[in-house]
């Protein structure tokens, strides 16, 4: 459908289905919604999402091992063969609930009517919050060990963190780093098995320190060096840090979708919030398990729901 469909003199353009989100969940919502033959916009900061920085993904079906970056190429293809599907990369400054009618804002000041939305915002990282964190960003901290790992050859780093990713970012380290340390706050670095058999595998590049945590990044220009709480001190040349994320719910928070204590939009197992016709999916939403297959599912349970919505209709198999 041609861009600005729908669209009259100081009027918001419209549209059935309006998504926020260009990951795994929002795409997966705007396939599904275009093959109800919506016109649906997904609008988008960044195209693929969190995955983007990821090297190696090997746990999507259809794909034994891929980049996080070629994963998201797929899907743009895909979500391209549609064309009632309208991608927008751009921030989405607000929406708002009109009666029945939401009205989406961007930052570029394009403005959509749409009669559902599906927020599919994903997380934002979370900082260390330690003194040198900030003034040493990019000067040796790191959050992205895909887009810094090649920057550190021969160097000695520390990931800190102690869930799959962080045991996957220091893999990815040790093949550049001299040696890379692990720091993990408490006694366990919960990785997926084969990532953690491929950790002790790596041990002679590859420490793992437990209830270590960082007090303070030390340098001046670039990180020379890390203190502990302990009391100790390390010489490093870097820090990536992947403690976890924190859920974006701005928007679904001003259209009164309920959180959780976590943060994260409440959802049932239709995808829907308490809000009438916003559908929420992904990492930003409460179920426990954030992957790219759960946060797709979720994409495409959003859309059904969606669909069901603004059709009212049941179209689930009886
Ligand atoms: C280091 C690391 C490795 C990982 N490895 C794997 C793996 O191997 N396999 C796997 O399945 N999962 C992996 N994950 C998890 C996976 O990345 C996430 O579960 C997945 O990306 C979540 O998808 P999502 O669509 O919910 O959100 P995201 O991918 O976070 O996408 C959110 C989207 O919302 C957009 N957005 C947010 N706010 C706004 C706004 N106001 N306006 C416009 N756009 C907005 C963003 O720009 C983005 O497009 C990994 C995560 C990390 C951190």
């Amino acid at each position: 459908m041609a861009k600005n469909a729908g669209k009259s003199p100081n009027s918001p353009e419209k549209c059935d289905v309006f998504i926020v989100g260009l990951g795994f969940a929002g795409l997966s919502a705007a396939i599904y919604s275009a093959r109800y033959n919506f016109r649906t916009i997904a609008a988008g900061e960044i195209f693929g999402g969190l995955i983007i920085d990821t090297h190696l993904v090997e746990n999507y079906p259809g794909f034994t091992a891929i980049s996080g970056l070629e994963l998201m190429e797929h899907f743009k293809e895909h979500v391209k063969f549609y064309e009632n599907i309208e991608v927008v990369e751009e921030k989405v400054e607000s929406i708002e609930k009109k009666w029945k009618k939401f009205f989406a804002v961007l930052k570029d000041g394009r403005t959509f009517e749409s009669k559902a939305v599906i927020i599919a915002t994903g997380t934002k990282r979370r900082l260390l919050n330690v003194p040198g964190e900030k003034e040493l960003s990019n000067k040796g901290v790191s959050y992205c060990a895909t887009c810094d790992a090649f920057l550190f050859k021969n160097k000695e780093v520390v990931v800190v963190g102690s869930g799959d990713s962080a045991a996957k970012e220091a893999l990815l380290l040790s093949e550049h780093a001299k040696k890379v340390t692990v720091l993990v706050r408490k006694d366990k670095l919960k990785a997926e098995p084969i990532n953690l058999s491929r950790v002790e595998k790596k041990k002679d590049k590859i420490k793992v320190k437990f209830n270590a945590e960082i007090a303070e990044i030390i340098g001046k220009g670039k990180v020379e060096a890390i203190k502990l709480k302990d009391g100790s001190t390390m010489k490093v040349d870097g820090v990536f840090i992947e403690i976890g994320h924190l859920p974006q719910t701005e928007l679904a928070q001003k259209l009164g979708c309920a959180l959780d204590e976590h943060g994260e939009i409440k959802v049932d197992r239709y995808a829907r919030t308490n809000v009438p016709g916003v559908f929420a999916a992904g990492d930003c939403v409460d179920t426990h398990w954030k992957q790219g297959i759960v946060s797709a599912a979720e994409g495409a349970h959003a859309a059904n729901s969606a669909y069901n919505f603004v059709s009212n209709e049941d179209i689930e198999p009886k």
